[in-house]
């Protein structure tokens, strides 16, 4: 039978770091992944979505200028071939899940392509692909680590099927569909839903907060839901579907006041959030603590089983592709005996709409809640020169400290290119930085990143461009 020191369940991001980064420190690791190495971030998820979003991008930019050109260049008409630029995307796909499977190779992981399911706390069986029928491979680890995911959320009444999709078939179209109704306005839904109308899709969005991205603070929202309504997307908010008709082509409507309607629509991508990936792993043999349908685990990703770690999705939110990295990562170090625990200063988000949304570390009204008494302050992009060369003054860059000692305590932005800003926002925040810190680094111009540097000096009292 064969034996691993480590075994991890699933090949994202999560998972192949953590194998990458055990091998190095010399620990004998087993990768099992069912599908295809890179997992939803690589396949299906962030490095898809971002590619179409910039081929969107970039042919609707190309349509704006046939119509009004500011710049003064004009040019034929646009057209787009989906299929081409689904191949595109593809090779992106290829060339990175290649990557990681030469360095898997090369710091001697050994991958095995197949189903795993728990038999107990040490024991894995897999049932490999090309072997249907046949006897699976039994493997016995001294440590387990899970990194299975998470799976789009169904509405029961309406499962993904002919023209309810995912993000999945929404990210490889064959053909793009006349109307879409997009039922979410989340990350997925606002990515995906504002890349189509760039492509020529007519999209509604239905929400069924009383505004879209929810989870965002409104001020940030705000120019978001103005690129909505540029580009002529319909929002329904306070809002939620039941349904589709008999004949599949109307999407059926309610408010939160009770009132019917129905929409028109070729396709529905639904896209109101993602589950946990726990079923048909054999989770229940280990009788984990769980938190809702999320495996609980502490600041180490241990979960209540000795030797049983959890990292990424499969733990719940924040579900994003970073932060299962760093969690992969540093389980990898503690058993390699190094001593660590997961306490970021923050898990920074960016939202990849247009504008795009950026948020590293606590809003006012986080600092607020937490009982911090704090300062804020707003740079907007109209008064930043890069900003107007990039034909992107709408939207800003807020900071928040500390009153006493200025500590910066978070960081947000709005706007064309910002997502670019995170990096600086997370580590100003992990350095422990001061307003006077950030405020008296000089920053290069012209450059949006000079928008943060005169946010700082607002919240010290002295911008000097606004
Ligand atoms: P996953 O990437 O889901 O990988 C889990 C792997 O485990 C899969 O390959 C699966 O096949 C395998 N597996 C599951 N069960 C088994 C089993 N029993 N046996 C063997 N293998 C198994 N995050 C960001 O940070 N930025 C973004 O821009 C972003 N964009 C996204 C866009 C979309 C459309 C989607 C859907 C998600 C996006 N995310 C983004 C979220 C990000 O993809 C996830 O947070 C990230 O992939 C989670 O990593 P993970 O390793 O936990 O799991
Ligand atoms: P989400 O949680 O971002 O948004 C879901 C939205 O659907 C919410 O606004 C919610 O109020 C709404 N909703 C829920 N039920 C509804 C219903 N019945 N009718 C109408 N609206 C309803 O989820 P998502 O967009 O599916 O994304 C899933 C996860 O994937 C995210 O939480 C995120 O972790 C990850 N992701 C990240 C990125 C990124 O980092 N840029 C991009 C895509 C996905």
């Amino acid at each position: 039978m064969p034996t691993s020191t480590l075994l991890i369940i699933g090949a994202g991001p999560g998972g192949y770091v953590a194998a990458i980064r055990a091998a190095q420190l010399g620990i004998s690791t087993t990768l099992v992944e069912g599908q295809a190495v890179g997992g939803t971030c690589l396949n299906i998820g962030c490095i898809p979505s971002k590619a179409l979003i910039h081929a969107a991008e970039e042919f609707y930019k190309l349509a704006q200028y046939r119509a009004r050109s500011p710049l003064g260049i004009t040019v034929g008409s646009a057209d787009i071939d989906v299929s081409k630029t689904i191949s595109w995307k593809d090779g992106i796909v290829d060339r990175l899940t290649g990557g990681v499977k030469t360095l898997l190779k090369k710091n001697g992981v050994k991958v095995i392509t197949g189903w795993a399911r728990i038999i107990d706390g040490k024991t894995v069986e897999v049932a490999q692909s090309g072997s249907e029928g046949g006897t699976p491979l039994l493997i016995t680890c001294e440590h387990l680590l899970l990194a299975t995911g998470s799976l789009p959320v169904e509405l029961p009444f309406m499962p993904f099927g002919g023209p309810v999709i995912s993000s999945t078939q929404a990210l490889s179209p064959a053909t793009l569909p006349p109307t879409l109704a997009v039922v979410g306005a989340g990350y997925i839904g606002l990515e995906l839903g504002m890349a189509y109308s760039k492509l020529g899709v007519k999209v509604s969005i239905i929400e069924a907060q009383d505004r879209i991205l929810p989870a965002y603070d409104a001020e940030l929202a705000k120019p978001v839901l103005n690129a909505l309504k540029k580009l002529d997307i319909s929002v329904h908010l306070s809002c939620t579907v039941l349904g589709m008709d008999e004949g599949y082509s109307r999407l059926r409507l309610k408010s939160t006041e009770g009132e019917e309607s129905t929409l028109a629509v070729e396709q529905v991508l639904v896209a109101v959030g993602r589950r946990p990936r726990t079923a048909d792993l054999g989770l229940e043999s280990l009788m984990l603590d769980m938190t809702g349908s999320a495996v609980r685990i502490d600041d180490q990703c241990r979960t209540s089983m000795r030797n049983v770690w959890a990292i990424g999705d499969i733990t719940g939110e924040p579900m994003l592709a970073h932060r299962a990295m760093a969690q992969g990562e540093m389980v990898a170090e503690i058993i390699g005996g190094k001593r660590r625990r997961f306490s970021p200063a923050s898990i920074p988000a960016i939202c990849f709409t247009d504008p795009e949304i950026v948020v590293s570390g606590l809003s006012p009204h986080e600092a607020e809640q937490a009982g911090i008494d704090f300062i804020s302050a707003v740079f907007p992009f109209a008064a930043n020169g890069r900003a107007m060369t990039l034909e992107s003054t709408e939207g800003f860059v807020r900071v928040v400290a500390r009153r006493d000692d200025h500590l910066i305590v978070g960081w947000q932005a709005v706007g064309r290119g910002v997502s670019e800003l995170s990096t600086a926002f997370s580590q100003s925040l992990e350095m422990g930085s001061r307003l006077e810190d950030v405020g008296g680094t000089i920053h290069a111009h012209p450059s949006l990143g000079e928008a943060v540097q005169e946010a700082a000096l607002r919240a010290l009292g002295h911008a000097v461009h606004v």
